[in-house]
Order: C-alpha cells, then sequence, then structure tokens
C-alpha cells in the first residue's frame, strides 16, 4: 500500500508537465526597449528549462512595439513614452496575449522581471522617468494575477519554486 508522500512523487513523475509563462527577456533574448536582455542565471530556471516548462512571451513586442522602442512608464494608470505617447493599446493588447496563453495552456503560474511596466510584480518606476521606483505592478502582472494567475518577479525564485513543486503539484494530486 502506497503512502501518500510515495503516491504524490509518483503522480509529479507521471503526471504530464505543467507551464510556467516567463518574461522572455529574463531567459536572454533581446527584447527590452534598449535592445538588451536581462537574463537570469539560476539553477531553478535552467532545471524548467530543460525540462521544457518553460513558455516565454514578451508582452510589449506581443502587443506590436519594435526592439528598440523608447522607454515607457505608467501614469496614471496610462503607459506613457518618453516621446509623451500613449502606447497603453499596445500594452494591452500584450497583457490580453499573455492572458489568452496562460488560458490556452492551462498556466496557473508566471515569472515576470521586476520593475517593468508590463511585467512588474511588486514594484514598477513612478512615471517620471527617473528611475525612481514605487510599490505598483505592470499591465500584464495585473491582468494575469487578476485571473487567477500566481505571479513571481525574478527576485522569488525560491518562492516560485516552492508554489511549483508543493502546491501546484498538491493542487493537482486532489483534482485526480
Ligand atoms: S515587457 Fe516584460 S518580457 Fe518584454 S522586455 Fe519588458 S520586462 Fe522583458
Amino acid at each position: 500500500m502506497l503512502n501518500k508522500n510515495t503516491a504524490l512523487q509518483m503522480h509529479m513523475l507521471f503526471n504530464p508537465r505543467s507551464y510556467i509563462l516567463i518574461s522572455a527577456c529574463l531567459l536572454g533574448e533581446k527584447v527590452r526597449f534598449d535592445g538588451k536582455t536581462k537574463k537570469v542565471e539560476s539553477l531553478i530556471l535552467e532545471r524548467w528549462q530543460a525540462d521544457k516548462q518553460l513558455l516565454s512571451l514578451c508582452p510589449e513586442v506581443a502587443g506590436g512595439l519594435t526592439v528598440p522602442r523608447p522607454a515607457a512608464e505608467i501614469q496614471d494608470g496610462d503607459v506613457i513614452n518618453i516621446l509623451g505617447e500613449n502606447i497603453s493599446l499596445n500594452f494591452h493588447r500584450g497583457a490580453q496575449e499573455a492572458l489568452r496563453l496562460c488560458k490556452k495552456h492551462q498556466i496557473r503560474m508566471a515569472i515576470l522581471k521586476e520593475g517593468s511596466p508590463s511585467c512588474g510584480v511588486n514594484r514598477i518606476n513612478d512615471g517620471s522617468f527617473t528611475r525612481t521606483k514605487i510599490i505598483g505592478q505592470g499591465i500584464t502582472s495585473t491582468l494575469l494575477q487578476k485571473h487567477g494567475v500566481q505571479v513571481f518577479s525574478e527576485q522569488q525564485l525560491n518562492e516560485a519554486a516552492a508554489y511549483f513543486y508543493v502546491t501546484l503539484q498538491q493542487q493537482a494530486y486532489r483534482q485526480d
């Protein structure tokens, strides 16, 4: 007779993988406004990549913006670039694309780049283009969280791993 822990481990072994949405720049894709990347070196990410668990997206590019592009920040709920153009529509399009991917692949967690007006999880710039950070969330991060996707920043990878290996697996186990 299997005890619950052994049964859970067997379930994890044989259950199909679940995807994690991740900001493309964190995986080394040169999609940032300045044409650069924000690649994160992490054994946790390496493991998930090797397991083909990660699905990358840049919401700003998905929303129709180019690389490079003028820097943008959130001002009173709108996204304004440094040229003064309101590009909120592109940001909302990108967020919708992220949500579409999550629904399509039943993704329940995301790892997003902290500080970005799209991907920021806990902090964003204050809209003054002086690199001043305030507590706040990007457009994509907000939309995903509103729809039940658990969002973590690249600075919270240990918490993300705990959520992935414990919470999600236990939820899947209970649903079986
Ligand atoms: S929108 Fe997100 S994925 Fe794209 S460059 Fe900015 S932080 Fe990275």
